[in-house]
């Protein structure tokens, strides 16, 4: 058995939120997008601890929702370091932020400080399209978080296939290669979502290789049902290395259960050995983000 089990991502929302789900579709068009169907799932920390127990997991990374609006981002943050502080180190928060357009990078570094001494282990889940400022903007922002101790879970948007709610508004290949090259600093940890839209193709590339072997950049396997046949683990793996992949199941999008399930199945498909099992499902994460494995 892996010595620790951990999901990299996870979403968390305050009771309030959940209760005023109808009233914040009005206020923020992703999030209406993403939630305005009431059959997608909002979970709570007391949700996301039962299904760690139920599960087997250790640790889940839990990330908010990218808000346009700093008092919800703000809110939810809150929500998240609080739910953190009382989980025993079983819940990492990646919170929300909102950077304004009028922002300069500099200016956020107090705030960035002031997040980690809050409990916060990273921003997330990163979405440069839905934000009063631009995506430079942001990338600006991410670039000096690794200084102030905080990595980064950032949404991967493929640029081909099917529509789903909330595909557009993260990272393409090419935008991740291009946060990548602002986020220069060794402290820089950014965890790539979806397979990053489809960049570990990209890796074939010997200055995309070079990114990788600088240990800056992983990818998760979020929701990797519903969007690539199980083979993308045997490919990502010749690709990219097991060492760059981590488990990630997008709950509550997805049942931890059944994608932790899911995930096992294609590792074993994949011919992945049990070291390689052991790192995909929380070796990696541990290593990547510094988390204690005592
Ligand atoms: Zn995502």
């Amino acid at each position: 058995m892996p010595r620790m089990i951990i999901d990299v991502h996870t979403h968390l929302f305050p009771p309030r939120m959940v209760a005023a789900r109808r009233q914040l579709t009005a206020a923020d068009a992703a999030f209406a997008e993403m939630y305005g169907d009431e059959a997608a799932r909002m979970a709570t920390a007391d949700d996301l601890l039962a299904s760690m127990d139920g599960v087997g997991v250790d640790v889940s990374l839990a990330a908010g929702f990218w808000w346009r609006d700093a008092a919800l981002a703000e809110e939810h943050a809150g929500y998240l370091l609080e739910a953190a502080a009382a989980s025993d180190g079983r819940i990492v928060p990646f919170v929300p932020l909102v950077v304004p357009s009028t922002g300069s990078p500099g200016a956020f570094g107090g705030r960035l400080t002031e997040l980690a001494a809050r409990g916060a282990r990273g921003l997330g889940e990163v979405r440069p399209g839905n934000t009063p400022g631009s995506g430079e903007d942001i990338d600006a922002v991410l670039a000096v978080a690794g200084e102030a101790g905080l990595a980064a879970l950032v949404h991967g948007s493929e640029e081909v296939g099917h529509r789903y709610p909330g595909k557009d508004g993260g990272y393409t290949p090419g935008g991740l290669w291009a946060l990548m090259e602002v986020c220069a600093a060794p402290s820089t940890r950014v965890i790539a979502a979806h397979w990053g839209g489809g960049f570990p193709f990209y890796a074939l590339m010997p200055e995309v290789r070079e990114l990788l072997s600088s240990g800056r950049l992983a990818f998760d396997t979020a929701a990797t049902s519903l969007l690539y046949d199980a083979a993308v683990f045997a490919r990502a793996f010749e690709l990219v290395g097991a060492e760059h992949v981590l488990w990630g199941s997008d709950y509550p999008l997805r049942d931890q259960s059944a994608d932790r399930a899911a995930v096992e199945a294609a590792l074993h498909a994949a011919g992945a050995g049990s070291a390689a099992r052991e790192a995909v499902l929380g070796g990696n994460a541990a290593r990547f983000l510094s988390l204690d494995a005592g």
